[in-house]
């Protein structure tokens, strides 16, 4: 199931958001007048993708609050300059999601298992202090 039919509104909203910087990013930086250059949609379908498999699921926190941290690095800092573009921007270009954004940037990261922090591609790192017990 793509996450745009995700019955969680925030998920979709998350979505909706990180293909938006991505948009502003490409338009400016890369002069893509419409769409998606073909790095920029990969790095979107990967941004989808780890949002789909995100054990956190509708709790999640904005992935910069992230304990687990389950982009790969290279996808990470591709993401990191993205947001360092277009965060600033998306006030004025997605006002909407920018503000529910920063909302939810200041949700604390909830508990997780070691279990599904592992199942994520991540390291478990605090999560492994939150639950000891690493159940499901
Ligand atoms: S595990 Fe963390 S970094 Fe990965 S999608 Fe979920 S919140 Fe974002
Ligand atoms: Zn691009």
């Amino acid at each position: 199931m793509s996450v745009f039919d995700s019955p969680s509104r925030r998920l979709r909203r998350e979505c909706r958001t990180i293909q938006a910087m991505i948009s502003v990013y490409c338009r400016d930086r890369h002069g893509t007048p419409r769409g998606l250059c073909p790095e920029c949609s990969e790095l979107s379908e990967y941004a989808s993708s780890r949002l789909e498999r995100c054990p956190f699921g509708a709790e999640k926190p904005t992935c910069v609050n992230c304990p687990i941290h389950c982009y790969q690095p290279a996808r990470r800092e591709q993401v990191r300059l993205v947001m360092r573009y277009a965060g600033p921007r998306m006030l004025w270009r997605h006002p909407i999601l920018a503000i529910f954004h920063m909302m939810e940037g200041r949700r604390p990261s909830p508990p997780l298992s070691n279990r599904k922090a592992r199942a994520a591609g991540g390291s478990p790192r605090e999560a492994a202090t939150e639950d000891p017990g690493g159940d499901l």
